[in-house]
């Protein structure tokens, strides 16, 4: 079986590589000839733990392909996927350009009937525009090809990516095509060997699902980060309380944990764009316009505890950064709180430094010179009056306090992630300001 994954990112990458461990031939396709020609010379574009060694072994067993051509790759294919981004146009609505224009590729290069797959989060209705400008290509053509439409979202989670892929909760495929549903259930048996289901339904509800799922994630953190705000006012301490609520099985212990605000290339855009498909259709959607306006504040919190410790006096005090990336175990830092934080601080004169395990490159590429890269994370602390735990990375963990009390001038930290113990770092003599706790002073 052949298949082409259109678009090589965190999605179409991982997708294509993991289709490709299982037997099949996949070809994955991008417009970025730097990246193609990066990834047949053996250069991962994206930080993703397991990624590497899966590209490799299935290049090296010559089932795995990275190519420009949709023309050549889609020779003898049963199915295409369409994974390149639908980033958030003005208005907040996902921009279909890149899906679009792959779709109308598709029809002019097809040769026989394949399944066309919408792997990229798009809005509700965007599988009726992919068969359109493939049926307009097609009969541009003069050709008269059968070919079949489906959604199939993706779920994958950035930093644990591959686990997702090979052992996912569920998959959701949405068809009106029975020829469609067989080959989509021949392709993705071998990642259901764990009893986990493939769930088929209609187009429509399957485009909603994903957005959905986003919206509710992002909806149990801001309803966190909204609790949290209010535990510290009233004296409580919200990780008491995460694990009071979250030992209730209909409520559940995951994503409850507040923190400096959610960020990422999928909840800012799936949940401004679902808002926007609401007011389209007039059924506003009040829940979510509140989590997007909380999640926008909460990444205000830590930059205020700062400014109100330094009695709104930042200038030129050194503030060392540890994480940079929007959560652990990945380079990306589409809309990361780190940007937001970093944006305050430099706004009232601060000098800051940055570290990340591996999102450096990335973050050189956004700030540039505006602030200081450390090649370590002790190295960011050197004469800094405070550190700023903004992404909870696992070598951050445990505080080598000796360490930290030899290079800070200060002994503050300010932890937008909650993963310090506050009396233990309160007995070390550090000031110490969490999410939804009171502070703690030495
Ligand atoms: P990405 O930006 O990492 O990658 C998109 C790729 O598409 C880029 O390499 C780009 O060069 C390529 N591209 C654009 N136009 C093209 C064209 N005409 N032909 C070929 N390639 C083209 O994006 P991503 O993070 O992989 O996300 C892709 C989609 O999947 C988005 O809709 C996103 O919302 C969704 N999604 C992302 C995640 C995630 O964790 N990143 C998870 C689930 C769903």
């Amino acid at each position: 079986m052949k298949i082409a994954v259109v678009g090589t990112g965190y999605v179409g990458l991982v997708s294509g590589t993991c289709f490709a461990e299982t037997g099949i031939t996949v070809t994955c396709v991008d417009i970025d000839q730097k990246k193609i020609d990066g990834l047949n010379n053996g250069i991962i574009p994206i930080y993703e733990p397991g990624l590497e060694n899966m590209v490799k072994n299935n290049v090296e067993s010559g089932r795995l392909f990275f190519s420009t051509s949709l023309e050549e790759s889609l020779v003898d294919c049963e199915a295409v996927f369409i994974a390149v981004g639908t980033p958030p146009g003005e208005d907040g609505s996902a921009d279909l350009t890149y899906v679009l224009a792959v779709a109308e590729d598709i029809g002019k290069h097809m040769q026989d009937y394949m399944v066309i797959a919408t792997k990229s989060t798009v809005p509700i209705k965007t599988a009726e525009k992919v068969r359109n400008k493939v049926a307009e290509a097609l009969q541009k053509r003069k050709v008269d090809l059968e070919f079949d439409v489906a959604s199939n979202p993706e779920f994958l989670k950035e930093g644990a990516a591959i686990n997702d892929f090979l052992k996912p909760d569920r998959i959701i495929i949405g068809t009106d095509s029975e020829r469609a549903e067989k080959l989509m259930r021949r392709l993705y048996k071998p990642f259901l060997l764990n009893g986990h289901p493939i769930i088929f339904m209609d187009i429509t509800s399957a485009e909603m699902t994903k957005y959905a799922a986003n919206s509710m994630l992002a909806t149990k953190i801001s309803f966190m980060n909204d609790i949290a705000n209010l535990c510290e006012v009233v004296g409580a301490d919200v990780n008491m309380v995460r694990k009071g609520i979250g030992s209730d099985t209909r409520i559940g212990n995951k994503f409850i944990y507040p923190g400096a605000g959610y960020g990422g290339s999928c909840f800012p855009k799936d949940v401004k764009a679902l808002i926007r498909t609401g007011d389209e259709y007039n059924r506003s959607l009040e829940i979510l316009k509140a989590v997007e306006l909380v999640n926008e504040n909460q990444k205000l919190v830590i930059p205020g505890k700062i400014k109100a410790h330094f009695n709104q006096q930042l200038k030129d005090k050194k503030i060392g950064i540890w994480g940079l990336s929007f959560k652990p175990q990945t380079d990306d830092m589409r809309e990361a709180p780190s940007l937001k934080i970093i944006e305050e601080l430099l706004k009232e004169g601060a000098v800051v430094r940055g570290y990340d395990p591996v999102a450096m490159d990335e973050a050189r590429r956004i700030l540039g010179d505006r602030i200081d890269f450390s090649n370590d994370k002790y190295e960011a602390l050197i004469d800094a009056d405070a550190l700023v735990v903004v992404t909870e990375w696992p070598e951050f963990r445990v505080l080598n306090y000796k360490v930290l009390d030899r290079l800070m001038q200060e002994k503050v930290i300010f932890d937008g992630r909650n993963i310090y113990d506050s009396e233990e770092v309160r007995e070390y003599g550090f000031a110490y300001y969490s999410i939804g706790k009171q502070p703690v002073m030495p």
